[in-house]
């Protein structure tokens, strides 16, 4: 297992703020994070996970281990009957790829994401208010940090809501998951995903490091005002193209994202409606 100290963290959040972590973990098999959570465990720490880091922050200082899980599981498994079963660290393009290939799919939407199964799982990606990975899940394996047990378990759809997961507070990392794609032509997919890609690169400001959407639920109108004011602090803005996104450009940090949002959350409280931040943050 990689460990790095006083590491560089931005290479851990596709929003790239500045920060450095007292120690990172890279775990490259089941079996090595499962005896880095006895450790970690035993001793009483707590630690931050991170998958592809797209919908995660960092502090300029975080003295908390942190946890990358992109080495542990990098595997897809063709199980047959459109049924396939894909590690946490395997990047969603490869999934939706090798079921392609197969002669599967229905998840394309994710194509425009740079991130990971496990991640995709525990937030419930998805596209917009509609379909998301919940609607393909069958079983999920969790390993019990605390325990360090491993279980399968069957997917609950009933538990799952907009970007919200049963797995965000069960103290489990989810290791794999099985999901049951649909049939489908490998030159629908094909389209598909070019849809995607094209959707994403007219509407989404993907021009600057971010993390997406920031809150999964808000006024859509006050998101509309901050896209056409496109308020700044330090490094970082919010995007004049894409409502309801901060791009950093190039030394942006916590404390920046922290005034960005706050200034979301008093115009939401000046109409007494609730706005939910979307991104972790991690310090
Ligand atoms: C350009 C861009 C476009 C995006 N578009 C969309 C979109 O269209 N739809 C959408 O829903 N989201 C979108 N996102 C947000 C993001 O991609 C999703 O939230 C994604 O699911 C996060 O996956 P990740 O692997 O990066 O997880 P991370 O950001 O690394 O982690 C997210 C959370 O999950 C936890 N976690 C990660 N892996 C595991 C695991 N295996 N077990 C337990 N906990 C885990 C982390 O602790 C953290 O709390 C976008 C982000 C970007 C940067």
């Amino acid at each position: 297992m990689k460990v790095l100290e006083d590491a560089d963290l931005r290479g851990f959040s596709t929003m790239r703020l500045a920060a450095r972590g007292a120690v990172v973990y890279e775990p490259e098999s089941v079996e090595e994070l499962r005896s880095l959570a006895r450790q970690l465990a035993a001793d009483g720490t707590a630690c931050h996970w991170v998958g592809a880091g797209s919908n995660v922050v960092f502090g300029e200082r975080v003295e908390t281990p942190v946890v990358s899980l992109m080495r542990v599981d990098g595997g897809v498994e063709n199980l047959g009957g459109g049924r396939f079963r894909a590690g946490c660290s395997v990047r969603v393009q490869r999934l939706i790829r090798d079921a392609q290939k197969a002669g599967f799919g229905g998840i394309e939407y994710l194509f425009s994401l740079p991130a990971s199964v496990g991640g995709c799982i525990v937030m419930n990606a998805g596209r917009g208010r509609g379909p998301s990975i919940a609607d393909v899940l069958e079983e999920v394996e969790l390993l019990d940090w605390k325990t360090g047990a491993i279980r399968r378990e069957p997917v609950d759809k009933a538990a799952f809501g907009h970007r919200v997961s049963p797995y965000q507070s069960n103290g489990c990392v989810v290791l794999s998951a099985v999901l049951r794609l649909a049939e489908q032509a490998p030159e629908v997919t094909e389209q598909r995903i070019r849809e995607r890609l094209e959707t994403s690169r007219k509407h989404l400001d993907a021009g600057l490091p971010s993390c997406g959407s920031v809150f999964h639920r808000g006024n859509r109108w006050l998101f509309q005002a901050f896209r056409l004011l496109h308020p700044r602090s330090g490094g970082l803005a919010y995007s004049g193209k894409t409502s309801n996104w901060i791009g950093n450009r190039g030394a942006g940090t916590l404390t920046d994202f922290k005034r960005l949002v706050g200034k979301m959350q008093s115009a939401h409280r000046a109409i007494r409606q609730a706005c939910e931040l979307e991104i972790r943050v991690f310090e």
